[in-house]
């Protein structure tokens, strides 16, 4: 496994790698749900690569940012366990180079739920897969389906801009109480880490509710909003029940849903989502 920091060292890598390439990107801190996108990368690919790179164009608030868990000798290892080829490693300034003044910004798909939430943060997820997609010149990525509209919105912006990428989107990986895998777990206390599963047992009310035939959305966002309220730590940031393909919310379910939520626990957001139908 090769470890590469500048986008020269990169494309100079890639040069005669075998083809196809698949790209996971991460911003590390790797675990279970990141190796799962690495296996079925692994499973497509002669050439895997992986990013590691905490992008600071998608947070918000500083402080976020440089909370946000780091272990770069402990992601190398698992790369290399997990049989990944190449691992690019850059610094901030190697990304966003002095005088880097461009952002893609990907239009109504990004507007409401996460781009909602937190403004500006899908701006810099699409400018950093963008360079990325460019720079390796991949012929597939994986994404997780725990960031649905990440997906959506990387979607959106590889077929407008042309980039001959296909974007693969990979099941959400649970430890075992339902709790989506995410790099912020790590920062719940023991009480938040308790708590947090409420998150998908909440999901899976509103599930249930639909599944028992219910079409009124604001019946299943407040049976879903029921659930989380009975977590004190759960503070709710938004609870919804939106078009799977639009993701403008419903007001009855006819086809196809997607849930989703976000809640803060002990400070740290946690999002997650399922699709119904
Ligand atoms: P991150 O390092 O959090 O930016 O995530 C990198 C990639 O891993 C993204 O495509 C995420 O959607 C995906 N991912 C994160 N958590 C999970 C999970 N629990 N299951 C599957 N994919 C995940």
């Amino acid at each position: 496994m090769k470890v590469v920091r500048t986008r020269a060292d990169l494309r100079a890598a890639l040069h005669d790698a075998p083809r196809p390439v698949g790209l996971v990107p991460t911003m590390g801190w790797l675990h279970a749900g990141h190796t799962s996108l690495i296996e079925r990368a692994r499973a497509d690919s002669a050439t895997v690569v992986v990013s590691i790179f905490v992008n600071p164009r998608q947070f918000g608030q500083t402080a976020d940012f440089t909370m946000y868990p780091r272990n770069e000798a402990r992601d190398l290892e698992t790369c290399e366990r997990a049989g990944v080829d190449l691992v690019f490693a850059p610094s901030v300034d190697e990304v966003y180079p002095p005088g880097f003044d461009t952002l893609v910004s990907v239009g109504a798909i990004a507007v409401p739920l996460e781009g909602a939430a937190r403004p500006g943060h899908f701006d810099g997820v699409a400018t950093v897969v963008a360079i990325l997609f460019s720079l390796v010149g991949v012929e597939r990525a994986y994404f997780g389906l725990k960031d649905y509209q990440q997906v959506r919105v990387i979607r959106r912006m590889a077929l407008d801009l042309a980039l001959p990428t296909e974007v693969v989107a990979c099941a959400t990986v649970r430890e075992p109480d339902g709790l989506a895998l995410s790099s912020r777990n790590a920062r719940l206390s023991p009480a938040g880490r308790a708590a947090a599963p409420v998150l998908h047992r909440a999901l899976l009310e509103g599930e249930a509710r639909l599944r028992a035939g219910e079409r009124n959305a604001d019946t299943v966002r407040a049976a879903m909003r029921g659930v989380l309220a009975t977590e004190p730590r759960a503070e709710v940031d938004y609870v919804s029940v939106a078009d799977p393909d639009t993701l403008a919310e419903l007001a009855t379910v006819e086809g196809g849903a997607l849930l989703s939520l976000a809640a803060t626990i002990d400070g740290v957001r946690l999002i997650d989502n399922a699709r119904v139908g």
